[in-house]
């Protein structure tokens, strides 16, 4: 049986479901990296360029261990455009080509286009050929493809339940326990950022569970609802042709309506570009929740972001107690005392 290697990043947490039912269909196993830990991270640094962004790095880390378990192929993507109009970060284009140069003797990439903005025939032919690899069936390939869409819309209405993707991936797999435990914290935050730095714990250095930890509710992008998201981003002077970031400066903007959240963080990756400008956006748009904006990369510590974390969710906290925050003086005086 041959061996499809799945690498844990990336496109992992918004597409598993769908390139795992494909391949076992087709009757391949699949096996997938381990969770990032640090030395992920170190073998990522080691394998790419400075420039690269964190995920990125990690990306070629989780590569390079499952290059360890001698898979017969590596899945590896080459998303331009994901719907018609709208395009994914230009770093997603050279991922097949990066691997290649820097592991020149690894095994066959499978590298989809994956381009939407372009008729969706070209689309179903990528697919096509890759399904070729394991069966000659047209019939089979394209039952696969549509079975592993089924399953990744399984997977998504979960995380409209309030599944982080990460938890409803897991759920999916066999690998949690259902159903999750009802928040009934008394301050919900909404977080944002890109969905492979947010929802690998190594990456957004556990910005999750730190934020349950503290005794917040944590509202995510993807328990939005997607109209209403599309219809606070085209409120903005020109779209944003990044699908994902104009999902974030959406979803900010629904969240900055929503009575049940208090405040918005926005995870965003040294060195992205995107981040850069979708961050600024959010926070001049946002303006009626405090929001804050964490800025992570390889050398970031778990105990900055755990202060940073603490000072915000205080504030909210005496906000929604006092109705107003309180300008502590850092001298110890009350700002507003005689
Ligand atoms: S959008 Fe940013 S974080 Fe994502 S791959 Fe591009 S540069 Fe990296």
């Amino acid at each position: 049986m041959a061996r499809v290697g799945i690498p844990r990043g990336l496109f992992f947490f918004y597409q598993y479901p769908l390139w795992k039912t494909f391949f076992t269909d087709l009757g391949a196993e699949v096996i997938t990296s381990s969770p990032t830990s640090r030395q992920t991270i170190d073998q990522g640094i080691d394998s790419t360029v400075d420039e690269c962004c964190l995920p990125i790095k990690v990306y070629f880390g989780h590569v390079g261990q499952l290059l360890e378990q001698q898979p017969d192929y590596i899945l590896a993507p080459r998303f331009i455009s994901i719907e018609p109009r709208s395009y994914i970060c230009p770093k997603f284009m050279g991922i097949p080509d990066m691997i290649r140069a820097q592991w020149p003797h690894c095994p066959p990439l499978i590298d989809i286009t994956v381009d939407c903005s372009r008729d969706t025939r070209e689309l179903w032919n990528n697919i096509y050929r890759a399904g070729l690899l394991f069966t000659g069936s047209r019939k089979s390939i394209y039952d696969a493809y549509q079975h592993g869409l089924r399953e990744m819309k399984r997977v998504r209405v979960w995380t409209r339940q309030g599944y982080s993707p990460l938890e409803a991936i897991e759920l999916w797999d066999g690998k949690r326990e259902g159903p999750v435990k009802p928040q009934d914290n008394h301050i919900c935050v909404g977080i944002l950022g890109h969905g492979y730095s947010l929802y690998d714990p190594a990456i957004s250095l556990q910005l999750i569970e730190k934020l349950k930890q503290l005794g917040c509710k944590v509202a995510f992008l993807e328990s939005c609802v997607k109209e209403q998201i599309e219809a606070e981003a085209a409120r903005l002077p020109k779209k944003l042709f990044w699908t994902l970031g104009r999902k974030m400066v959406g979803a900010a903007l629904l969240m900055d309506k929503n009575p049940a959240i208090d405040g918005i963080v926005y995870l965003a990756c040294f060195g992205c570009g995107p981040d850069s400008m979708v961050g600024d956006i959010i926070a001049r748009k946002v303006r009626h929740k405090p929001f804050m904006l964490v800025t992570i990369d390889e050398h970031s510590g778990e105990g900055g972001l755990l202060t940073r974390l603490e000072a915000f969710c205080d504030m909210l906290r005496r906000k929604k107690v006092q109705g107003f925050e309180d300008n502590l003086s850092p001298y110890g005086l009350h700002a507003h005392s005689p």
